[in-house]
């Protein structure tokens, strides 16, 4: 029934995607015609000092500019900058690159103390890696069109990210309950994997880190000898192997 005449179905329209689209043109109005009597309104009331993008939510907002300013993200998404003098870019805010892992420019963390005899330079250009999105993942090889098939090897439920491989996937899972406790009670969300290091920097020691990045890069060697040999270590020869 959702399917265009033309392609015969009835021609419903998705409501929730169609009410998106009309909010999203709401903003893009009070964004090219700030003149407009609404707009000023709208600017007085609800972003005096900011464009209606930037606009926050604010306190107690009218069901109206709730619905519209919750549009807002998707106007961003489409929405094609040009440059020009470059006065008004934020360069640490806004949206510069094409891909993940941030968008933006930022500045890498010194991840490691380069006096840390206790990681190897192997280990180290790994987690590098990892932090930076550059392993190829299936997610990202689809990213960089290589292939069509995202899915992960390993469990075959989800999208192989280097945060679903390296973390959230239940054969890393049983890996990491295999290691030491700080890593069993460690909790992140996707969907990158910088994060996971930055926080395991905060809470584990020299040694406790020596090991997260043993089993980390181990965890992608495992699922490499997967698919080229069909082989598949056990979590705790696997963690054994990373002490
Ligand atoms: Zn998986």
């Amino acid at each position: 029934m959702g399917l265009s005449k033309t392609q015969g179905g009835m021609g419903f329209r998705d409501l929730v995607c169609f009410n998106k689209a009309l909010l999203a043109k709401q903003i893009w109005r009070l964004w090219k015609a700030p003149e407009n009597l609404i707009a000023q309104i709208m600017k007085a009331k609800y972003y005096p000092n900011s464009t209606v993008l930037d606009a926050p939510l604010g306190n107690r907002p009218s069901f109206a500019w709730r619905s519209i300013q919750g549009a807002s993200d998707l106007v961003k998404d489409g929405l094609v900058w040009r440059v020009g003098n470059g006065k008004s870019i934020h360069i640490w805010k806004d949206k510069w690159l094409p891909r993940p892992p941030m968008y933006t420019v930022y500045s890498p963390p010194l991840l490691f103390d380069p006096n840390a005899t206790n990681i190897s330079n192997a280990e180290k250009h790994f987690l590098w890696r990892a932090c930076h999105e550059s392993l190829p993942t299936k997610a990202n090889l689809c990213n960089r069109k290589v292939t069509r098939d995202p899915i992960c090897p390993v469990c075959e439920r989800e999208a192989e990210t280097t945060f679903h491989v390296l973390w959230q996937c239940p054969a890393a899972q049983d890996t990491w309950s295999a290691g030491c406790r700080k890593f069993q009670k460690s909790c992140f969300e996707g969907p990158f994997f910088l994060p996971v290091v930055e926080g395991m920097l905060r809470v584990c020691g020299q040694q406790e880190f020596a090991l997260f990045a043993g089993i980390a890069r181990r965890l992608w060697l495992r699922r490499n000898a997967l698919i080229h040999e069909g082989d598949f270590l056990h979590p705790n020869i696997l963690v054994q192997q990373a002490t």
